[in-house]
């Protein structure tokens, strides 16, 4: 799986646990279906494409402000619930954030 493929998927699981938890949204409520085409759209128009080291360095400067509110309130709440029922997936976020930040990114 590409990159950008595993970012949309892990951005997907993010928002599906938060407006679940949050909105009650099945799958998705409209505010967070918003974002989360925003997301994906995002990540489709990355100029780093795959080659770029991660996403959420990424995210944060690239959206607008308002997504860029939605999309830290999402990963601050989702973050610890990924680890949780998506071990794996949370890992590989969590070792990718790692690397942005040993290379100076501010998040
Ligand atoms: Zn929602």
């Amino acid at each position: 799986m590409s990159r950008i493929e595993q970012e949309k998927k892990t951005v997907a699981t993010m928002i599906g646990l938060y407006c679940h938890s949050k909105h009650h949204g099945k799958p998705l409520c409209k505010d967070c279906q918003m974002l989360h085409e925003y997301a994906l759209s995002r990540l489709e128009h990355c100029p780093f494409g795959n080659q770029k080291t991660f996403c959420q360095a990424c995210h944060v400067h690239c959206y607008k402000p308002e997504m860029r509110t939605k999309i830290k309130e999402v990963m601050r709440f989702s973050g610890p619930r990924l680890l949780l029922y998506h071990p794996v997936m949370a890992l590989k976020h969590l070792h990718e954030m790692r690397k942005v930040k040993k290379a100076g990114a501010s998040l």
